[in-house]
């Protein structure tokens, strides 16, 4: 038996790309007992869908080739997608500015579920290698070895390992001659040096909308002590452009009156501004806590279908690519848009 396409994950992109090719062959291939892990707890279980402000400025790339994937499926068509399917997205603005939020994931799911029922799944299986022999790829599995034409690697990154995450993508995309982004926990908290440790006396504390500036970006919103340093809105999109070294956080950015116990704590242990307070994190809460992976398949070895430029009827769609996102919607978006590139 060799199916048309065979799709590593039953995530996102992976089941956005299953739907438009209900007339052909596809087996989706994933370790998780059921479609969508990740899905259902994106958004605290509410699934921020996508952001009204979604371009490619909001992802850490400077491709072309990410603008187009853009033009082609943006925040507009999702929502018409969504629509079209009896789902209707709303707008919360609480925490981020323009973020979508669905009332529950399963909505999605529900929707993912119905419009590819003629895929075929094979779910608690790893996908452990894959090849090509006489243009037909051999996926090596953890039950049999399984072949098809084409091969789409929607894998993910390497965040929330309890949920199927692995490097296979990138083990596949390397062995078909591609160079891989470094890749790093991205929209996740940051640990602190001794220097900050009275940070973690205010575990539980927020602060409105703080200013933190990485390098040239700007990430403003909440910023959250924690017992083990700090987190919030403002902390993880800042993650996404943080690789080493000093951030500069603007406490009064918005002339809020700050918590009794943050402005005690910060005359106590720091003879710094509020305003220019500088900070060097220790380093990130890691791959457990994060919620993407920055870095992976190098995004201009893809052609305009996202095909390997290597290999023919390869592909590679979704968080697996070196393209990631703010917090905000962003990242399902560039699973859905990625995926629907390869149609147009
Ligand atoms: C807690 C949390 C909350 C989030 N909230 C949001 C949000 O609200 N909005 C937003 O835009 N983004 C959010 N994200 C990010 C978003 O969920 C992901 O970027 C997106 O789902 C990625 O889609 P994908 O299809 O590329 O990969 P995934 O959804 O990760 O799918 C990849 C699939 O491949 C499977 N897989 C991996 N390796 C193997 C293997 N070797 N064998 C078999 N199967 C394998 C995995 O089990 C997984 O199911 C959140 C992420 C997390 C962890």
């Amino acid at each position: 038996l060799i199916y048309d396409v065979v799709i590593i994950g039953a995530g996102a992109s992976a089941l956005m790309s299953a739907s438009m090719m209900q007339d052909k062959k596809v087996l989706l291939i994933d370790s998780n007992p059921d479609i969508g892990a990740k899905i259902k707890v994106s958004g605290g279980g509410k699934c921020n869908i996508t952001n009204k402000y979604c371009d490619d400025t909001k992802y850490n790339t400077s491709s072309r080739l990410v603008k187009h994937i853009f033009k082609n499926f943006n925040n507009l068509h999702m929502l018409k997608f969504l629509n079209a399917n009896n789902v209707y997205p709303r707008l919360y603005e609480r925490l981020v500015k323009g973020a979508y939020f669905l009332n529950t994931s399963k909505e999605i799911i529900d929707v993912f579920r119905k419009i590819t029922s003629k895929s075929e799944f094979l779910f608690n299986t790893q996908v452990l290698d894959a090849s090509i022999k006489d243009d037909i790829f051999c996926i090596t599995t953890s039950r049999d070895n399984i072949y098809s034409h084409k091969l789409i690697v929607a894998s993910g990154g390497l965040s929330y390992p309890i949920l199927g995450a692995s490097d296979i993508g990138y083990k596949i995309a390397q062995k078909f001659g591609h160079s891989i982004g470094k890749t790093n926990p991205a929209l996740v908290g940051w640990s602190v040096q001794r220097e900050q440790f009275w940070f973690k006396e205010l575990s539980g504390i927020s602060i409105k909308d703080v200013e933190i500036k990485v390098g040239k970006k700007v990430c403003s919103g909440d910023f959250l002590f924690t017992h083990r340093g700090c987190s919030g809105p403002s902390v993880l999109t800042a993650s996404l452009y943080w690789n080493k070294g000093s951030v500069n956080i603007d406490f009064l950015a918005c002339n809020q009156e700050l918590p009794k116990r943050f402005k005690q704590a910060f005359e106590k242990h720091s003879k710094q501004d509020l305003r220019k307070y500088v900070f060097s994190p220790a380093g990130t809460f890691g791959y457990t806590k994060a919620e993407v992976t920055k870095g992976g398949v190098c995004v201009d070895e893809l052609n305009s279908k996202l095909e390997s430029k290597f290999q023919k009827n390869l592909y590679f769609i979704g968080e697996v690519i070196d393209v990631t996102g703010e917090l905000g919607g962003y990242n399902l978006q560039w699973a859905f848009s990625s995926a629907m590139k390869m149609f147009n």
